[in-house]
């Protein structure tokens, strides 16, 4: 995996939830989040933060850390960003939460039986958030976000959910 790290702002949640799925540490700014805090923690943190905002990509302190996408659909930014840093789509699927970025890790027995009916018959992998107390089962949400994903990787910009 390459070693990005990415901040998305609050209008590029779903392209911070397609980062996260692929396997991407990616922070995406909860709304009304202060641009000048954004930018310093982005900073802080080296990551990438990554905007449509023309005054957020002018702050003097954005330390070279601010990255201003021109792209204005999912599929364009989705399509900018793989450009620019080289993203492969491929290398960790569905290895972090897609609502909070904490690692996954596989379940227990336990949690397995607390999936839905019928899931496990679905999948033999089935993960687990600590910081959510979420589980992730190979369901058909997951599968066409796995298709989806392989089709970015394939240089395909095509979005069939998410
Ligand atoms: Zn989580």
């Amino acid at each position: 995996m390459k070693d990005q790290r990415f901040f998305c702002d609050e209008m590029l949640q779903r392209l911070g939830r397609w980062l996260r799925a692929a396997g991407y540490d990616t922070l995406i700014a909860s709304a009304g989040a202060d641009d000048r805090e954004l930018v310093a923690q982005a900073c802080a943190e080296s990551r990438w933060l990554l905007t449509r905002d023309r005054h957020m990509a002018e702050f003097r302190n954005g330390g070279g850390c601010v990255v201003l996408l021109a792209q204005n659909t999912l599929p364009g930014v989705v399509a900018e960003v793989s450009e620019r840093f080289a993203i492969d789509w491929s290398v960790k699927p569905f290895s972090r939460c897609l609502e909070c970025n904490t690692p996954v890790i596989p379940a227990t027995e336990a949690q397995r039986s607390l999936l839905p009916e019928g899931a496990l018959r679905l999948s033999e992998q089935a993960w687990y958030c600590p910081h959510c107390d979420k589980l992730y089962w190979e369901g058909s949400h997951v599968r066409r976000m796995r298709h989806t994903l392989e089709n970015f990787a394939c240089g395909v910009w095509v979005v069939a959910e998410d």
